[in-house]
């Protein structure tokens, strides 16, 4: 069998910046395509780094793919390094028949701060919810109360704090959130990452004080070799993968099988074609009974979801 090999860095705009408590604002998606043809198929994947999740650069990335040989050996989908996890990611779909069909349910995700009560306003409705906080705590204090009650009335709210909060920020909003799942059972999902991964013992001490909201974490497993350590740690609580940045995919699905980790999967503003293949991971680790973390789609403009993967291609 011989193969020839072609990547393509791609960009594409939000329809508003992305803010989180680890970035300060993010207007254009930047990625890398990858076209890998066979006698038979033509097998697509994509690069989605993320540096601030513990990802390379995108130059890095680039650089991977410039020293990549046109006319690859099969071996050689198998050599981006494990500082290189994006790159993991993207040779690593290639290395498989892509699977696009399965559309599995997911959480809507919200601006941040108060544009989450329009957004609410205007979105279709939807059973699950995601809202990032952690960027002014005192204010979305203020405002949890309002989206709650703008909420419908069955719908589950995941808050996502991407690490920025202090052990007593997050005690505090705990104390909130457990008050309103006594209230009404299961309305907060899951608090998302309230610490910064490296506060280990903390993370551990909230789930033990706070047994009315469940904790997962993001960050804190952003690669395989996080997960592997988390998952050694006992972590009673939920994970949340993400697969574009997470290292080989095989890898990391037989991991998560394996030990039945109880996983929620995330895509990370990703284009179609890297979108597909984390859609078709959810639909494999994903949990039945929970909308995965898949709604980024929608912060996009264009129409690239309607189009296949050769046809992206061609996009100029
Ligand atoms: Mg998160």
């Amino acid at each position: 069998m011989s193969f020839r090999f072609a990547f393509r860095p791609y960009q594409r705009r939000l329809r508003q910046p992305l803010r989180t408590a680890r970035d300060a604002q993010i207007t254009v998606r930047l990625g890398i395509w990858l076209r890998l043809e066979t006698d038979t198929e033509v097998r697509w994947g994509e690069i989605a780094p993320w540096p601030s999740f513990g990802s390379e650069t995108l130059a890095e990335a680039i650089a991977f793919c410039e020293a990549f040989p046109p006319d690859p050996e099969w071996e050689d989908l198998a050599t981006a390094p494990d500082s290189l996890p994006a790159c993991q990611f993207g040779f690593g779909c290639l290395r498989e028949s892509n699977a696009t069909d399965f559309l599995p349910t997911s959480a809507v995700l919200l601006p941040a701060g108060a544009a989450a009560l329009t957004a609410i306003a205007t979105a279709s409705p939807a059973t699950t919810y995601k809202w990032k906080i952690g960027l002014d705590l005192e204010s979305e204090l203020d405002l949890l109360p309002q989206l709650d009650r703008l909420l419908p009335s069955a719908a589950k709210l995941r808050l996502d704090a991407n690490g920025g909060l202090t052990k007593a920020q997050a005690d505090r909003l705990l104390q909130v959130l457990t008050a309103i799942n006594e209230r009404r059972s299961g309305r907060i999902e899951w608090l998302e990452q309230p610490l910064d991964p490296s506060q280990v013992d903390d993370l551990l001490q909230l789930v033990q004080d706070w047994p009315l909201v469940a904790i997962a974490l993001d960050e804190s497993v952003s690669q395989l070799s996080s997960l592997q350590f988390w998952q050694a740690q006992g972590w009673p609580g939920l994970y949340v993968l993400k697969p574009a940045i997470a290292g080989w995919p095989q890898t990391v699905r037989q991991f998560c099988q394996v030990h039945h980790l109880p996983v929620v999967v995330s895509s990370m503003f990703e284009s179609p074609i890297g979108w597909r293949a984390v859609a078709a991971i959810a639909a494999q680790l994903g949990r039945a009974d929970q909308a995965q973390g898949l709604g980024t789609t929608a912060w996009f403009t264009d129409d690239w979801e309607s189009k296949t993967a050769a046809a992206l291609w061609q996009h100029p």
